[in-house]
């Protein structure tokens, strides 16, 4: 058939894939919260990786999803390594120094 976007669905900003628009919330641009921090990042600068959206008032980025917030940097982690869920164990320690850097392998969990 043809490549027409079909109603009710959006196409995601980073992977192309098509996705139900309703089960997000309206304005939305990426189909799951992975693709919404790489369209949220210059991923192809070498070095850090500096957030362009949302910083928090104490100056850490902050990642919107589905109405619940995130740290953006936790979120970056969970990708880097392969997690399934979004890290949430505890605190991530900032290897590089850069506060709205989120690249993955920039953070370390905090050791109890
Ligand atoms: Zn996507
Ligand atoms: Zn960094």
């Amino acid at each position: 058939m043809c490549a027409d976007k079909r109603k009710g669905f959006l196409v995601c900003d980073t992977c192309q894939k098509e996705f139900d628009r309703k089960q997000y919330s309206v304005g939305h641009k990426f189909c799951s919260i992975g693709c919404q921090y790489w369209g949220s990042v210059d991923y192809n600068k070498k070095g850090c990786w500096f957030w362009q959206r949302r910083i928090s008032s104490v100056g850490y980025p902050v990642l919107r999803w589905k109405g619940e917030e995130f740290q953006a940097a936790k979120v970056g982690y969970s990708i880097w390594n392969n997690l399934e869920d979004v890290y949430n164990n505890g605190r991530l320690y900032n290897v590089c120094g850069n506060r709205n850097c989120v690249r993955g392998d920039h953070w370390e969990p905090i050791e109890k």
